[in-house]
């Protein structure tokens, strides 16, 4: 398992964090790979608990959400297979 620290507040936070103990919005940079406060949130980031930072020319999406097209109806019949797909990128396997 990855491990990563808040900047805010250098605790630990692990891959999956949205938030740190210290009550700051982690933002995950692909970019960087590492997770940061302060920045633009992914436009999925509630919809699907998206933890990732939206990426400056991705229309507020992140790297990996701005990727598939497959959005709100993820969850619902055939496209619940290419979200999976999708979401690797997320476990960074
Ligand atoms: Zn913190
Ligand atoms: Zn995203």
């Amino acid at each position: 398992m990855r491990l990563f620290s808040c900047p805010a507040c250098n605790a630990i936070a692990f891959f999956s964090n949205m938030t740190c103990v210290c009550g700051a919005e982690l933002m995950f940079d692909p970019v960087q790979h590492g997770f940061k406060v302060n920045v633009p949130a992914c436009a999925n980031r509630t919809e699907i608990r998206c933890n990732w930072a939206a990426e400056a020319e991705g229309a507020g999406f992140c790297r990996s959400c701005a990727m598939t097209k497959v959005i709100p109806d993820a969850f619902r019949g055939d496209n619940r297979m290419l979200w999976a797909r999708a979401d690797s990128h997320h476990s960074g396997s």
